[in-house]
């Protein structure tokens, strides 16, 4: 697509848009009497107006069935986990088994971590993205330790090339190569939250098996966001969030996917709870803990309802909009009408003003596009919220930038570059 920066451009590409109008299927908050830009969906995605109408058949399924919800109803709490498989699988690339809702990200990563990892003295390394979300070192740090590891020792992260922002695939291969004898797992985010970099799951599985070490990854922004093949890639086990391309609120709950070829293994260890336990035989209260099939097997408690049924209320619109293959249709138009927005700044300015280090390349990115501000980085960030547009701040100077096909518009796009235009002339 050739773009133009001009209004009418903008409007035309809206009007042709076949998702425009999922936007009204979302509240959008408020700045001056106008609805904000929000660009934010990579940290927190925007409220369904369904979702209360959702909660509030809980609340009366609560209020008149009480504990017999469980059992009755239309919508019975005890296989609720259940009505969110069949969409969850499609956008995660899985099969249904395969996937269960559960919990929260890291508190999953960690349970995950006592099924595929599994140190020896010998092949006891992880091997991980530089500069992961936190949580995940955190996560990654305390698990080396808690096998008696020194993390210092246990963990190999892999860096960019000097002078670059994201990480050479063949880069990552070489690593894994390098470490092959001493690798226990390879534990990557799918889509890296600072850069935007859309990792090659399938080559980083791949090399990780050959290696003799799992491959695990954290879809945290890349759940709902770009085209995943877990099952077919061969991915072991993956975990993501649900609030943030996902739309099902803060804190929202989490869901993992366990590949079917472990999940009759009864070598991995679990940590077990009653939830997990064969739905069947569960309230027979038996001593000895007998897994349900498939992921669901490694719940632990009972499922958070109302969170369960946030998360329902997100995913029917998913559905509706036709699956994930529509969205990153406009997904990969909306991005790369920004990133030409930004580009036309810096030419207009003869510099690189404003650099975009997520990848150029389609396949390596998906909504979002972190850029480095070359100067005043803190004032232009707070010139976008002062007018209305709501992004993210990353430490020193990256501005994070997030259109989201299923509520955003290619006017805001056009929008958000004249507003950035404006910060220059004035910062
Ligand atoms: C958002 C995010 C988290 C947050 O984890 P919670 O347990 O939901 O707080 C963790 N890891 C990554 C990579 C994230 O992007």
């Amino acid at each position: 697509m050739t773009y133009q920066n001009t209004l009418a451009f903008a409007q035309r590409l809206d009007e042709q848009d076949t998702l425009k109008e999922f936007r009204s299927k979302f509240l959008v908050p408020r700045h001056n009497g106008r609805e904000a830009i929000y660009f934010c969906g990579n940290s927190l995605g925007l409220q369904p107006v369904s979702a209360q109408n959702y909660i509030n058949q809980q609340f009366a399924a609560w209020e008149n069935l009480a504990i017999e919800g469980f059992f009755k109803g239309d919508d019975p709490w005890l296989g609720y986990h259940k009505k969110l498989t069949r969409t969850l699988s499609g956008i995660l690339g899985a099969k249904e088994p395969e996937i269960t809702v559960m919990n929260s990200l890291t508190v999953n990563l960690h349970l995950l971590m006592v099924s595929f990892y599994k140190p020896t003295k010998k092949r006891f390394k992880i091997l991980m993205e530089g500069g992961a979300f936190p949580s995940d070192q955190y996560a990654m740090e305390s698990q080396a330790r808690f096998h008696g590891f020194d993390p210092r020792e246990a963990i190999v992260e892999i860096l960019p090339r000097e002078g670059e922002y994201t990480l050479r695939t063949e880069d990552i291969l070489q690593k894994i190569n390098e470490h092959a004898d001493e690798l226990a797992l390879v534990l990557f985010g799918g889509i890296n939250y600072f850069t935007g970099q859309f990792f090659d799951i399938a080559a980083i599985t791949k090399a990780a098996h050959n290696a003799g070490a799992y491959a695990g990854f954290d879809l945290a922004h890349a759940a709902g966001n770009v085209t995943l093949q877990l099952h077919d890639w061969d991915v072991d086990f993956a975990t993501w969030c649900s609030y943030k391309y996902m739309n099902s609120g803060p804190g929202g709950v989490s869901g993992i996917f366990v590949h079917e070829k472990h999940l009759s293994d009864e070598g991995l260890h679990r940590f077990a709870g009653w939830w997990g336990y064969r739905q069947d035989k569960r309230f027979l209260m038996a001593p000895g803990f007998q897994p349900d099939a498939g992921a669901a097997g490694w719940q632990v408690s009972t499922s958070p309802i109302m969170l369960l049924t946030l998360h329902k209320a997100a995913l029917d619109i998913f559905e509706e909009a036709g699956g994930l293959a529509p969205l990153r249709k406009k997904s990969d138009l909306l991005t790369g009408y920004l990133e030409f927005v930004i580009n036309e700044i810096n030419a207009s300015k003869n510099d690189e003003l404003f650099k975009i280090i997520t990848p150029k390349n389609k396949t390596e990115r998906g909504c979002q596009l972190s850029i480095v501000c070359k100067q005043n980085a803190r004032e232009t960030f707070n010139y976008l919220t002062d007018n209305g547009v709501i992004g993210d701040w990353r430490e020193p100077n990256v501005i994070r930038l997030s259109p989201v096909p299923l509520y955003n518009t290619f006017k805001q796009v056009f929008e958000v570059g004249r507003v950035l235009g404006a910060s220059v002339e004035k910062n």
